[in-house]
């Protein structure tokens, strides 16, 4: 067994290691071949070649034109990254596939995760599809019902544990220390981000070319730190000259990050009992939090908090105005960016992409907590009474 797919801290302090890919000449973006999706890199993704790809063709996902919400805030370019689109309807499927692909080829009985919900529902998924056993810890009582049914759907081990979602983890890691049954597929796996990353290859694929900014809402900060990796590594493969600036954007009662970014420290004191009705960044103490200030410093962005109000808002915005229908934490990067141009962190003028994490499906309560107009007919013919109203 390669012992590097097998540590995930650093021994003295705690924190996730990272991959490193080193380039000895370019890479020849212009001959990656095949069709869209994270196993189209390939080449760039270091899993063994001998590994059986497990795979429901995740990624691909449209990088979509915003019709109304960019020019309502005056901008001239606004893109969204519909990542609710993938196979079990979050970005996480993109980590998952390279996760459970490696956790069979090492010969893994089966996965573990602690999750807000969506990793869950991922690692469900992929496990079944590899015909292996999983086990998700969850925070009782705090995982948006859509997620919670695909774990149970796809038959995972549920494991509802009192506390947030930061106890949840804190006993993977621990279980992940003891055992080596399972292979435990939270971010601080750096594996996992190996799939996360062609995100960023895609948003170039796709613009063909660098946006200036990129906003990402962030949890476990996994995410925002394998986009930044990714535009690194076309920069180094000679790809691309120009990077964009990544923005952060946390939840108000859950921004350990965006606290420490705006009081300019470089520690985190973490959030006790975070809180927000984005449940999938509902996460008081960040295990990437080291990457995710380094990628937010050395792009130039910021990390900025937001309201459940403004999230809200957000999130009716791109359900009515642009057709899209994403989770509230999917909406936060919206809120942030009304913040960010407010700021003039963000021009108006600058391309910008926003990555929609998770579909609305995934928070059915939320999503039907928004006010529309509700009639009751007792008969088709009161029906029709009533749309002659609304016509005439
Ligand atoms: C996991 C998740 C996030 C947060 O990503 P991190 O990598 O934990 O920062 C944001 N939105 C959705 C929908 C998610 O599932």
């Amino acid at each position: 067994m390669h012992p590097s797919y097998t540590s995930f801290l650093c021994p003295h302090c705690r924190l996730p290691l990272s991959v490193e890919l080193t380039f000895h000449r370019n890479v020849d973006w212009e001959a990656i071949p095949g069709s869209p999706g994270v196993w189209r890199y390939r080449s760039l993704i270091p899993v063994p070649d001998k590994a059986e790809i497990i795979s429901l063709n995740e990624g691909g996902t449209p990088l979509i034109r915003s019709r109304k919400v960019g020019d309502d805030l005056g901008m001239k370019e606004l893109l969204i990254k519909f990542e609710g689109l993938n196979p079990t309807g979050s970005f996480k499927d993109r980590g998952m596939t390279v996760g459970v692909t490696l956790a069979r080829y090492l010969g893994f009985k089966g996965i573990m995760v602690a999750s807000t919900g969506n990793t869950s529902a991922s690692a469900a998924a992929y496990a079944a599809r590899a015909s292996m056993k999983c086990v998700v810890v969850l925070p009782k009582g705090k995982v948006a019902r859509g997620k919670l049914s695909q774990a149970i759907l796809h038959g995972a081990v549920i494991i509802e544990v009192e506390g947030s979602f930061d106890d949840a983890l804190k006993a993977v890691i621990n279980a992940s220390l003891e055992s080596r049954e399972l292979y435990p597929l939270n971010s601080f796996n750096p594996w996992r981000l190996e799939g996360q990353k062609t995100i960023a290859y895609e948003i170039y694929d796709q613009l063909g070319r660098v946006p200036d900014a990129v906003v990402v809402p962030v949890g476990n900060a996994g995410n925002i730190s394998a986009i930044w990796k990714g535009f690194k590594e076309l920069k180094e493969g000679g790809v691309i000259d120009a990077l964009p600036r990544m923005y952060g954007v946390q939840a108000e009662g859950a921004a350990p990050l965006a606290k420490a970014w705006s009081a300019g420290e470089s520690t985190l004191t973490p959030v006790e009992s975070p809180e927000t009705i984005a449940t999938a960044i509902r996460i008081g103490k960040p295990i990437n939090w080291v990457k995710a200030l380094k990628a937010v410093k050395e792009s130039g962005g910021a990390i900025v908090a937001v309201s459940d109000n403004e999230i809200l808002n957000a999130q009716s915005a791109l359900a009515r105005f642009e057709g899209l229908g994403v989770e509230p934490a999917s909406a936060a990067p919206l809120a942030g960016l009304r913040e960010l141009l407010k700021s003039r962190e963000i021009d108006r003028d600058e391309v910008t992409v926003i990555i929609a994490t998770g579909h609305a499906l995934k928070d059915p309560e939320t999503a039907a907590s928004h006010e529309s107009p509700i009639f009751s007919a007792k008969s088709p013919s009161e029906a029709v009474e009533i749309i002659r109203g609304l016509v005439s």
